[in-house]
């Protein structure tokens, strides 16, 4: 497949790219480059036949059409966004710039795209989004109430209302101009070439250079984690064999506090790159951030029964695989931690 890539340069979008090319698909990596890009990400497939870059942003019309005619997808997988929570609340707009009018601007893009082609069946508009859409749960880690595709929208903070705002326009699109779309919402993603902002790689990288590990509240809040390649196979699995129309929850099974999983990370770490004291010694609670959902959990039924797929690794192997990762890979996260805007956030705003 010819597959169009928003957001190839993120954290996700690479671990798609990277994938996709692996797995023989043609990618055109579509990326506007902001803050959290980087093109390191996708180095290991620069050069591979078969693959192409176009910096471009999603809310330029003229770009997009240009790109489509150029590269004549077959599909597109869209994973462009503003994507740090924290970021959300500090400043919303650049939310609704990117996730809703960018989101509009990208299905018109495709629809005109898809419509002067005659409408060919096969083709796929596939929308990546989060389970941070669906509100909050009540309970504690394996609490019995889940979300599922059926759960009622209920978006908290201005990322996930701007994410369920995209995830309405793409459900339009199919319903009102036959779009072959297909959506994906899913829990907490983790692993190599996290941003160094994000919850996971501030506890490995605060505790390598010994300065406190923070933990927003009590640390009660509950995630469930996936292990980021896990969630493009995912993504591939969906855009080639879902249902049109159709959403998907994608998950790992895998819940956990965030105070536990801080302490799991922080086992791999005593093992991985031992300390004068454990580095568990080093957690360090802070205020809480306003209208932190309380937990997160999926259902991950109908990906897997429908589809086939689940996840192949536990956390524990994943967490440890992305702990290797980060000790193996200090100029990648040294580089981004050097980029003005982001070092002075690193221990502050922290669960993404
Ligand atoms: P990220 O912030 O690492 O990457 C986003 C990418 O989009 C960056 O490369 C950035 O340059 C690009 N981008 C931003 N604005 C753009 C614009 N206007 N035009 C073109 N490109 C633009 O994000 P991520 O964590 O990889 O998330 C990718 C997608 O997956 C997002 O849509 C996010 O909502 C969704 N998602 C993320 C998670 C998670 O745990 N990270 C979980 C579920 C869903």
């Amino acid at each position: 497949m010819r597959i169009l890539v928003t957001g190839g340069a993120g954290f996700i979008g690479s671990a798609v790219v990277r994938r996709a090319v692996a797995d023989g698909h043609e990618v055109i990596n579509l990326d506007a480059l902001t803050y959290a890009a980087c093109l390191d990400n996708v180095a290991p497939v620069a050069d591979a036949p078969g693959y192409a870059f176009e910096r471009a942003d999603i809310r330029d019309r003229e770009a997009l059409d240009r790109i489509f005619a150029t590269h004549r997808p077959e599909a597109v997988l869209h994973l462009a966004a503003e994507s740090h929570v924290d970021r959300s609340i500090d400043g919303p707009g650049a939310f609704i710039d990117t996730n809703v009018t960018g989101t509009y601007t990208l299905l018109q893009a495709a629809r005109a795209f898809w419509e002067a082609q005659g409408k060919p069946e096969g083709f796929r508009f596939h929308h990546v989004s989060t389970d941070e859409v669906f509100g909050t749960l009540p309970g504690g880690a394996g609490s019995p109430e889940r979300f599922t595709e059926d759960t009622p929208y209920a978006p908290n903070s201005p990322y996930s209302a701007s994410k369920a705002a995209s995830d309405h326009l793409v459900r339009a699109w199919h319903e009102t101009y036959g779009l072959p779309v297909v959506l994906t919402n899913c829990s907490n993603n983790y692993g190599p070439y996290h941003f160094p902002e994000k919850l996971i790689p501030v506890v490995i990288l605060n505790a390598l250079a010994g300065k406190p590990i923070p933990i927003y509240g009590k640390g009660e809040n509950v995630r469930d984690w996936l292990y980021v390649e896990d969630h493009a196979v995912a993504l591939l699995t969906v855009l080639t064999t879902g249902q049109v129309g159709r959403s998907y929850n994608i998950g790992g099974d895998a819940e956990r506090s965030n105070l536990d999983l801080v302490r799991t990370i922080c086992a791999v770490l005593d093992r991985l790159a031992p300390g004068e004291a454990p580095y568990a010694e080093l957690i360090t609670f802070v205020t809480d951030r306003p209208g932190h959902d309380l937990r997160y959990a999926i259902d991950p039924t109908r990906i897997r029964d429908e589809l086939g797929w689940r996840p192949s690794v536990t956390l524990e192997q994943g967490l440890e695989r992305t702990v290797q990762w980060y000790l193996d890979n200090r100029d990648w996260w040294q580089a981004l931690q050097a980029r003005e805007g982001v070092g002075q956030r690193l221990g502050l705003k922290t669960v993404g």
